[in-house]
């Protein structure tokens, strides 16, 4: 069996340590890092966090002796950069888990930020949490999936189980939390290993490629229908017409809200498919007084609602500005750094402001409602769909804020 040998559910008793040795020996076959600076964190981790997945990050064993190696793209070391496609042991479920058959997965923000550094990872790591693809095998105990299922995934992949934040179903808040693609193995990969409890179906109406942004989706549900709460006539701002902003401006709509979409001239693109998505209106912060035509729809008072998804500290400031009395504000985008702001504005206003990080289990289920009852559209989001190892294309496309959703199909 490929993985006698590795990490067992039992504790640091289960670890033998030549087994050890040998993964270490790997690793650096895997990452060409011979001065072992990765090694001992990566150790240290494994001892520490007592893993019950046998396809852990490292577990380069047997596989690669096999023959049953797969490409994936690899963050294979700490710092900027450090990712390429690299061969990775093909994984096989252990109890409790699902073997799928990656058919697309989804370049978001937060894999630039893993690209930079900026975003908690441990490497070395398969990327990518945002996927759909096919179930091909099932491990012991599995119930509620079959083989052939069209699926994909909440990529909270190892949680507590028991913090009060797992028990309310904010499993992105629990401080023990790997998430897929930067904790533990993603989905940028031809096979990935999902518990079978992370698993969501895709609705029959719901294509492969549109299915990829579930997980997109629910972040903004959370953001929208959970946090904010919007309810019908009220205008909504949503700044930065980005993937995030204009699955944003969706749900913002399917809630009742009048959607303003709030961009740059480099978003010219993005805002006239939001248009067709059913954004109400459109404003370019660069050429339009934003402020002036949010009181316009308001009786002078301005926005109700302001859903911020660009993540640029630009943003955020002018939704403070253009926010009514009393408005309520949720941050979406994911800022990279630190900024000076007035905080005074927020008490002098009474707003409500709040963050949003991530999904939570009953906004997942809302949006596999909202996907199969069609009260959004994903599929016309993706712009590009790229073979995995033209990755780096898709990330440059990104960073050029170029089209919009940018999809990896994995290859042989
Ligand atoms: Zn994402
Ligand atoms: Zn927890």
């Amino acid at each position: 069996m490929p993985h006698s040998t590795s990490i067992g559910a039992n504790g640091e008793n289960s670890w033998q340590f030549p087994t050890v040795l040998r993964r270490i020996v790997l690793c650096r076959q895997l990452t060409g890092h011979e001065d072992g600076s990765i090694i001992s964190p990566l150790t240290s981790r494994i001892y520490a966090q007592n893993f019950s997945t046998p396809h852990h990050v490292c577990d380069l064993l047997s596989a690669k002796e096999e023959g049953h190696a797969m490409k994936a793209l690899v963050k294979y070391a700490s710092g900027v950069g450090n990712i390429g496609v690299r061969e990775m042991p093909e994984p096989s479920p252990g109890q409790g888990e699902v073997k799928v058959e990656v058919k697309y997965g989804g370049i978001c923000g937060t894999d630039i930020h893993i690209y930079h550094d900026h975003y908690k990872n441990y490497p070395p790591v398969i990327m990518g949490h945002e996927w759909a693809g096919q179930v091909i095998e099932v491990g012991p105990g599995v119930e509620r999936v079959k083989v052939g299922d069209r699926v994909t995934g909440i990529p909270a992949a190892y949680t507590c189980g028991k913090c009060r934040y797992c028990l309310e179903g904010q499993v992105f808040l629990c401080e023990d939390r790997l998430s897929f693609g930067s904790g533990l193995n993603g989905a940028f990969a031809k096979y990935a290993i999902v518990l079978e409890k992370n698993i969501r179906h895709l609705p029959d109406n719901v294509s492969y490629k549109g299915g990829a942004l579930s997980e997109p989706l629910a972040c903004c549900v959370k953001a929208v229908s959970f946090l904010t709460g919007i309810s019908a006539g009220e205008v909504v701002l949503v700044s930065g017409p980005g993937p995030i902003g204009l699955l944003t401006a969706q749900v913002a709509k399917a809630e009742g809200g009048y959607v303003v979409l709030a961009g740059t001239s480099i978003d010219e693109e993005r805002m006239e498919t939001g248009k067709t998505l059913g954004v109400d209106l459109t404003v370019n912060v660069e050429t339009e007084d934003v402020a002036a035509v949010l009181k316009d729809l308001t009786h002078g008072y301005g926005a109700d609602v302001v859903l911020e998804c660009a993540g640029a500290p630009a943003a955020t400031r002018m939704g403070i500005d253009v926010i009514r009395k009393e408005g309520k504000f949720t941050q979406i985008g994911l800022h990279d750094h630190p900024f000076e702001f007035d905080f005074l504005k927020i008490l002098t206003k009474q707003l409500v402001v709040r963050g949003s990080f991530a999904s939570a289990l009953d906004a997942w289920d809302r949006t596999m409602t909202l996907l199969g009852q069609g009260k959004v559209q994903t599929e016309p989001l993706v712009s590009a769909i790229l073979p995995l190892s033209e990755w780096d294309k898709g990330f440059d496309m990104i960073n050029r804020r170029e089209g919009l959703k940018i999809l990896l199909e994995p290859e042989d």
